[in-house]
């Protein structure tokens, strides 16, 4: 049942789960909840917050919400959007 919402994330996550089949499962440690659409998905390892798989970011083996994704990795939200944008445009 997540093999549906695996394949709909991004490119970064998908590697994260590779690199780890076929050993053990990503998530075993990951408290999995239904969101409100009825999607199952991780918390956000801070707050709790329910996620889908398409809305979790991925540190390690954690999952977090946006917020704390950029808390825990210092990203910005406008720096990432620079270099996606720069990264399209050059190429
Ligand atoms: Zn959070």
């Amino acid at each position: 049942m997540n093999k549906k919402s695996l394949g709909d994330a991004p490119h970064s996550k998908t590697e994260t789960f590779h690199a780890k089949v076929g050993r053990d499962m990503p998530h075993d440690h990951i408290e999995l909840a239904q969101t409100p659409n009825g999607e199952l998905g991780p918390r956000c390892k801070s707050c709790g917050t329910r996620l889908t798989f398409g809305e979790a970011m991925v540190v390690d083996r954690d999952y977090f919400c946006w917020k704390h994704y950029v808390e825990k990795t210092g990203a910005d939200t406008a720096t990432v959007e620079i270099q996606r944008e720069t990264r399209f445009w050059k190429e």
